[in-house]
């Protein structure tokens, strides 16, 4: 990697982030397209970290930073002007610094979409999905699901005034979609049931003992089943989904997709065609030396 006088910076920002999957796979693309930028982690834990940050940034050559939890809603008010798809996923996960000024972008959605694509070739068009989780992620995905025009969007959620409130929110911007919000208990059962699609965007899976988020008999062939957890190659939702004959995927992809987005955002949208297959190769083996680390 080169660094000069001329490097610019780009980065994310959350807590925790000692295992983050993000620089190896950013750098390894700036490198293969010839790009003289830095991608850096910058683990800052509450909000005043955040605004010291930010302001930091606008001193600073930084082309964009990605942001993680906890922020990804802090972020908003920090921003000098937020897309229209991040206001409505109430996230923002990408900032672009654009001469001086901070520009709130949310690419979890399209990244889970173009993920479903090509790691399945499922298009949520006229289909049923469910989504299970009500947090920035969640958001996200709903937005995803609309603007990729889906018939219909059940939000699963252990406290569902938060599912709720996702919808309520979303109401204005549905374009024909149905969308509701049921709690995660066993009335979620036909929601469950009758999706084309479901994607959890809870954390129940992370951790190995974690089992799945929903009865693995409510799952079924046929069903696309998209769990967000990157952290582990299987999770129990997706080794319950497979055995039940759905088409399962991770969150890998997803990840993948979001930061090729970005990058296409910081270096001006269509004009660099980024290597998605070294980025995924990068957070590969990122993955497997953080698991290495583990069981050491
Ligand atoms: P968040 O804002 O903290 O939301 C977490 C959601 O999970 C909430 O709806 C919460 O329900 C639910 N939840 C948490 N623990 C639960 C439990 N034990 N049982 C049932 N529900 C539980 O988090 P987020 O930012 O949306 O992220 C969610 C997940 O998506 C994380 O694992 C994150 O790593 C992943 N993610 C992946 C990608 C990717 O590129 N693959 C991108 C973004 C996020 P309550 O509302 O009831 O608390």
């Amino acid at each position: 990697m080169r660094i000069d006088g001329r490097t610019k910076l780009a980065g994310l920002v959350g807590w925790p982030i000692d295992r983050t999957l993000s620089p190896a796979m950013h750098n390894a693309a700036y490198e293969a397209l010839g790009l003289n930028w830095a991608y850096l982690p910058f683990p800052v834990q509450d909000q005043r970290g955040l605004a010291a940050f930010v302001e930091a940034v606008r001193a600073l050559p930084f082309v964009g930073f990605n942001v993680t939890m906890p922020h990804k809603q802090a972020i908003l008010a920090l921003c000098d002007e937020v897309a229209m798809f991040a206001q409505m996923a109430d996230a923002v996960n990408t900032v672009h610094c654009v001469d001086g000024t901070l520009v709130g972008y949310n690419t979890d959605g399209r990244g889970l979409v173009d993920a479903l694509r090509v790691e399945t070739g499922f298009d949520p068009a006229g289909k049923r999905a469910a989504v299970i989780g009500a947090g920035g992620a969640a958001g996200a995905a709903v937005v995803g699901l609309i603007l990729a025009k889906a018939a219909s969007i059940t939000l699963v959620n252990r406290s569902v005034e938060r599912a709720e409130a996702v919808v309520d929110r979303m109401r204005p911007y549905l374009r024909g979609a149905a969308a509701e919000a049921v709690p995660l208990d066993a009335g979620a059962r036909e929601a469950i049931e009758t999706a084309d699609l479901i994607v959890n965007a809870t954390p129940v899976g992370m951790v190995e003992g974690d089992g799945s988020p929903v009865p693995p008999e409510w799952l079924h062939e046929g069903q696309v089943i998209c769990d967000m957890i990157y952290q582990r190659p299987e999770t129990e939702l997706m080794r319950v989904g497979r055995a039940a004959g759905a088409t399962v995927v991770g969150g890998l992809p997803m990840l993948v997709e979001q930061g090729a987005l970005a990058i296409e955002i910081w270096s001006g949208a269509s004009q660099v065609n980024v290597p998605r297959d070294v980025m995924r190769r990068a957070a590969e083996d990122s993955l497997s030396r953080h698991t290495g680390e583990r069981e050491a």
